[in-house]
Formats: structure tokens, sequence, C-alpha cells
């Protein structure tokens, strides 16, 4: 009795592990044909100076309209994509779409892309983002390339050689959601970082955690000591905004200040004539 139980919740336990997997190789096969059925775009999220307030440049964002589901979370499906391999096409697209577009604006804003891991460890990946930026004529220093510590593991030597031949390039590489790696401050001192993002999830424990105001006064001083300007990512009320301001961050990024948007350049252009009519 016992026995027939147990293999009952094992039969149980494998239908749910049949139907998890077949919705994922669903998404798998789904996700080879996104970009030629038009389903994937770019949204932009405006990154801005703290002070100031101003935009100072854009985060590209990844959207995919997934027939019958509507938009799809990224969370969800980048992790597929980053396991079946489609990742490195999608990525790429997606650095080429975001260049050409913010090649285009009026005003010489920084675009900031996610790369992921698996793109990361590509042997061509320098090659790419030169021909890349050639190709959309935006210059390297508006460029942006975001990573995170999961990048940073693998082989160490060679890391290094891509962070450097990026740099060498004229691009700027940010550490996004630093935080929450396991080894945050050696990776920080080992690699060289134009930047570094405050991951979102100190950010929302920010108006009622002192130990995450602590925390992100600690990163935003060690950012400062070794030369890379601090953003805070996630910032939904005025209060955490006040808070990382008084604190000292460098630059600003959440709802509270824009959401991610696909048409950025219309609010760019109005700008533009702002700037113009005051010069
Ligand atoms: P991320 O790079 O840390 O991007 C920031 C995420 O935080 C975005 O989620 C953005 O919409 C969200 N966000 C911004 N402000 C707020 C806020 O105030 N509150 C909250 N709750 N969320 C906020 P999204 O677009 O869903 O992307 C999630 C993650 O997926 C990204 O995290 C990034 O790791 C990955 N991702 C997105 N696009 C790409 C891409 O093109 N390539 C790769 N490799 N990864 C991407
Ligand atoms: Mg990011
Ligand atoms: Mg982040
Ligand atoms: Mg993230």
């Amino acid at each position: 009795r016992v026995k027939h139980g147990g293999r009952g919740k094992a039969c149980f336990f494998n239908a749910e592990m049949d139907e998890a997997t077949r919705a994922r190789r669903q998404i798998e096969s789904e996700l080879r044909h996104a970009i030629t059925r038009n389903q994937i775009h770019v949204s932009y999220q405006p990154v801005l100076d703290a002070q100031s307030g101003e935009i100072s440049g854009y985060e590209a964002l990844m959207r995919w309209n997934r027939p019958g589901h509507g938009l799809s979370e990224p969370d969800i499906f980048i992790p597929i994509a980053e396991e079946s391999g489609s990742i490195v096409q999608l990525g790429e697209w997606v650095l080429q779409q975001a260049c050409k577009e913010a090649a285009r604006w009026p005003l010489p804003l920084r675009i900031a892309v996610n790369v992921s891991p698996v793109q990361f460890m590509l042997p061509n990946l320098c090659e790419r983002i030169e021909a890349i930026l050639k190709e959309t004529g935006l210059a390297p220093g508006r460029l942006e390339i975001e990573i995170t510590e999961a990048a940073l593991i693998r082989d160490r030597d060679r890391v290094m050689a891509t962070l450097q031949r990026l740099r060498s390039l004229g691009v700027h590489i940010v550490m996004d959601d630093f935080g929450t790696g396991f080894s945050s401050l050696s990776n920080l001192r080992t690699f060289p970082f134009d930047k570094i993002k405050v991951d979102r999830s100190f950010t929302g424990m920010l108006d009622h955690d002192a130990a995450a105001r602590s925390i992100v006064r600690a990163i935003i001083g060690l950012g400062h000591s070794l030369g890379m300007p601090v953003v805070t990512e996630g910032v939904e009320t005025e209060t955490q905004r006040q808070i990382v301001v008084e604190e000292g961050c460098a630059q600003v990024q959440g709802f509270l200040l824009g959401r991610p948007d696909v048409e950025p350049s219309t609010k760019l252009a109005a700008r533009e004539t702002l700037l113009s009519s005051i010069a």
C-alpha cells in the first residue's frame, strides 16, 4: 500500500514535469522564429542624471510579443533562450536595433544594452560589436554594455581580454544587478568597469529598511573610491529617489522617472526643440 502510494506520487510528479518540459520546449521552438515573425522589439527606459534630472541615456530592454500570450516576461523567456542558445541571435538583434535607433536620436545620449553571459563568452563578440557600430554609425562612446556577475565566472583571463578589447574600442562596460552575486567585491577590484548598477532589490527596500540604505551607501562609496559612478535602478517612489540622491548616486532609473517605452525619440525631439529655443 505504501509502495503503491509512493509510486502514484512519483507518477503525478512526472506528469507535472512533462507539462513543464513541454511548455519550455514550446517556448524554445517559438523563440527560434520570433525575429523573422516580427515578434521581437526593443523598449527604451530612460536613465536620468541624479542631480539635474536630465535624461542621460536609455536602457534597451527586449520585448517578445508572443502570439496568444501577449507580452512575455524577459525574466521567463531569456533564461530559456540562454539555455537553448537562441539568446545569441536575439541578443545580437537587440544590439543592432538599439544602436541603429540610438544613432537616429536627435541628441547624442548613451544607449545601454544587456549582454547575456552566453553572448559574452562568444569568441567573436568584440568583432560583432565593432561591425554593428560601423554599420549603424553609432559612436562607440555612446554604447554601454551591461553584464551581470554571471558573465564573469568562467574563464577569467578571457573575460578580462574581452573587457579590455571592448574598452579599447571606446565602449563602456556596466556591472548590472550589483550586490546579488557571490563575489562582488573582488570582481570590482579585478575587472575594469565604467559604472555600477545597484540591484533593484535594494532600492525596493529603501523606504523602510535602514540596512538597505547602509548597503546602498556602501556600494556608492565603494564606486566613488574606485572611480566608478553608481546608478540606482528600480526607483519607484520619491522617498527612494531622495535617499539615493542624498547618498551621492550619479544616475537614477525606475518607474518613478520613466517606464520602458517603444518611442523615446519623440520626447528627445521635443527636448531638442526646447534646448535650441534656449540656446
Ligand atoms: P535588468 O537589465 O536589470 O533590467 C531592468 C529591469 O527592471 C527591466 O525589466 C525593467 O523594466 C525593470 N524595471 C525598471 N525600473 C523598474 C522599477 O521601478 N520597478 C520594477 N519593479 N522594475 C523596474 P525587464 O525589461 O522585464 O527585464 C528583466 C531582465 O531581463 C533585465 O534586467 C535583463 O537582465 C534581462 N533582459 C532584458 N532585455 C534583455 C536583452 O536584450 N538581452 C539580455 N541578455 N537580457 C535582457
Ligand atoms: Mg540591465
Ligand atoms: Mg539590473
Ligand atoms: Mg536584472
